[in-house]
């Protein structure tokens, strides 16, 4: 689609400013809405397709794409409830349930929300624990609790539609790593999502990351098999989140890429990239979860780029298939000659995923292998990992 040019524009060098924004997201069609881990698996691991449309979104793989979740509508009811509060009360010209609905964090509990409760609740275990001041007792009695069960912990406390615009956060796009390439799937973007789930403070209430169950749950799956009332949607609001370091390398240079879990999800898009392109570069990767029975995500194309020879390298870690637990970093370790080959002969290393652990797993492992394998000490080794990164030949993409 062509642009509108402003004949008034001088610098017609100047780089247009985004189009697509929190503020002004494009309405993304959801084509297919897909589980990827199988039943069986302890994971809810979705593969996404959304339709760009005429957007003009331009995007390379390793960008990411944000998307504005819209809280379940189940959840919002309950707060009505809880509250006793009438859904159709004007909050600055909208109505309260669309305000609950759209605009505002109502699941994970703010610290004005917090306060205010401990303040109109005195003698509740929340007030108890803000009052002692300990960050850490206080992360530990929110793990798991959500604001319905800190209002249901406070039942007579109320608040007016106006002070709840106060103690709520407003509602943030999530970013999604997009797990596909141009080449491949022009006008497309797609993303693979765990469904974050888990069972809340009680044990009596499955509680949902907002976002990822908005997209598992009621994005792009038929209306007339779960109702509108559910709150499905064919469309989301979306828009591009480019990301310059986290980038293939050139056509001829080659790919070290470690991604377990939802970590694959760039990594798909490089290798549908490298395919179209006919790079010649090798392509290694490294990938891992619980079960290979239920969720190895993507097998049958990972099957078929390593019966094209796009993937040159391909280790498996799959952690619960025997007695021991073994990671990508064991992986890593078993293969600790080639993946220092590899390094030598310019490799670039990209690591995608949980940021808590595996990232700094992956990294430790890297740190040994470099130096057993260089002939190191630890000090010489660490220069050379940070030679690594400042060559941007050691990247990650970790959340
Ligand atoms: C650049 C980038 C790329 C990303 N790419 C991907 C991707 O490709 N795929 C993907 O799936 N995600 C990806 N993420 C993560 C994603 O953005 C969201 O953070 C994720 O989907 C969770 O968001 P949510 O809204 O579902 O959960 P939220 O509503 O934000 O809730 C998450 C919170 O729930 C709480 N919680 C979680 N589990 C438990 C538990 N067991 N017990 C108690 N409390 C718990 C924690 O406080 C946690 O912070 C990426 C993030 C970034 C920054």
């Amino acid at each position: 689609m062509s642009m509108p040019t402003s004949s008034t524009d001088s610098t017609p060098d100047r780089p247009a400013p985004p189009r697509w924004s929190k503020r002004s997201p494009y309405q993304a069609r959801v084509l297919v809405n897909r589980r990827l881990s199988l039943a069986g698996s302890s994971k809810e691991i979705h593969h996404f397709e959304l339709d760009l449309g005429d957007s003009g979104i331009e995007y390379q793989p390793g960008d990411a794409l944000a998307v504005l979740p819209v809280n379940p509508p189940a959840l919002v009811q309950a707060l009505l409830d809880a509250l006793e509060l009438d859904p159709d009360t004007d909050v600055d010209g909208v109505p309260l349930r669309e305000r609950l609905l759209r605009d505002w964090e109502i699941a994970t509990p703010h610290r004005s929300l917090m306060k205010a409760l401990a303040e109109r609740d005195p003698d509740s275990e929340l007030a108890h624990v803000t009052d002692r001041g300990d960050k850490d007792a206080l992360h530990h009695f929110l793990w798991g609790r959500d604001v319905l069960d800190l209002l249901h912990a406070s039942p007579t406390v109320r608040f007016t539609p106006v002070e709840l615009a106060k103690v709520f956060r407003p509602l943030q796009p999530r970013a999604y790593s997009i797990s596909s390439s141009p080449l491949r799937h022009p006008g497309r973007a797609h993303l693979t999502v765990a469904a974050v789930r888990y069972t809340g403070h009680g044990g009596n209430r499955v509680h949902g990351g907002v976002c990822s169950t908005f997209l598992a749950d009621r994005a792009g799956v038929a209306p007339a098999r779960y109702g509108e009332a559910a709150g499905v949607t064919e469309t989301i609001g979306v828009f591009p989140q480019p990301n310059k370091s986290f980038r293939l390398p050139g056509d001829d240079a080659a790919a070290i890429m470690i991604g377990p879990g939802t970590g694959l999800a760039p990594f798909r898009g490089f290798l549908h990239e490298r395919a179209e392109r006919g790079a010649r570069g090798g392509n290694w990767l490294f990938f891992g979860d619980q079960h290979r029975a239920f969720d190895y995500l993507y097998a049958d194309e990972i099957a078929q780029f390593e019966a094209d020879g796009v993937l040159t390298e391909l280790d498996l870690a799959f952690s619960r298939d025997q007695t021991e637990k073994i990671y990508v970093q064991d992986r890593m370790f078993a293969r600790a000659a080639e993946l220092w080959a590899w390094l030598q002969d310019g490799a670039h290393v990209y690591v995608c995923g949980d940021g808590q652990r595996m990232a700094r797993d992956v990294d430790a492992a890297l740190h040994h292998i470099v130096a057993k394998q260089g002939g190191l000490d630890a000090d010489a080794a660490a220069t050379y990992i940070k030679d690594l990164k400042k060559a941007k030949r050691y990247v990650r993409d970790v959340w």
